[in-house]
């Protein structure tokens, strides 16, 4: 089956999921949606009621500081896959507690080896802890970290930059360094790639 495909079959089992309570007070689930074999797969936290309404990720106020954050690197959403640790809107937004983040676990964890990222790029405290178990986005973010093998690169969430504006330069150069890791992550895997096959020539 083709990741497309595969990716697909996920969403549909989320939009009729009822593992968690947030099952009965979603208007529709939210799957996560772009490229299935994107280089960078960006991870916020929970829908809003704009994304509840529509059942599309980052589609309200977050979502436009979002999609300026990624035209500062040459990104578009159809660049990447982007999708949120749980896929129903926690009412009033609040943070999804841990039974919630658990029963949706599986579906984010399927959608990453679906995709196969090169970078994941945690957006906020949730993403942040759910993905690497650590707490503290004020000592981490704008760094390359790497956990059972998947590099991740954690964000302030940008709708934090849209409450605190002195987040705003913060996120923004964030933005530019997740640029250098990419760059730098690919041609490192391009010249293994290479040495690979020159060894197998060589052989
Ligand atoms: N905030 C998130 O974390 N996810 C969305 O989809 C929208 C806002």
């Amino acid at each position: 089956m083709s990741s497309n495909n595969e990716l697909e079959e996920q969403a549909n089992k989320i939009r009729l999921c009822t593992s968690c309570p947030l099952s009965c007070s979603r208007t529709l689930a939210v799957p996560g949606e772009g490229c299935s074999h994107a280089d960078v797969m960006f991870i916020g936290e929970a829908p809003g009621s704009e994304e509840d309404s529509q059942g599309r990720p980052f589609v309200g106020a977050a979502g436009k500081k979002l999609d300026a954050l990624l035209l500062s690197i040459d990104l578009k959403r159809a660049d990447i896959f982007i999708t949120n640790v749980v896929k129903c809107r926690p009412p009033m937004n609040r943070v999804p507690n841990l039974d919630e983040i658990k029963a949706c676990f599986p579906y984010l964890q399927k959608q990453i080896s679906i995709v196969n990222p090169k970078i994941v790029c945690s957006l906020g405290n949730t993403a942040l802890e759910t993905l690497t178990g650590f707490r503290f986005i004020s000592r981490v973010h704008g760094k390359l970290l790497k956990k059972s093998n998947q590099l991740i690169f954690p964000m302030y969430h940008p709708a934090a930059t849209l409450h605190n504006p002195l987040l705003k330069s913060t996120v923004e150069i964030d933005f530019l360094k997740l640029k250098e890791s990419m760059k730098e992550t690919i041609s490192k895997q391009s010249f293994s790639k290479h040495e690979n096959e020159r060894i197998d020539r060589f052989i």
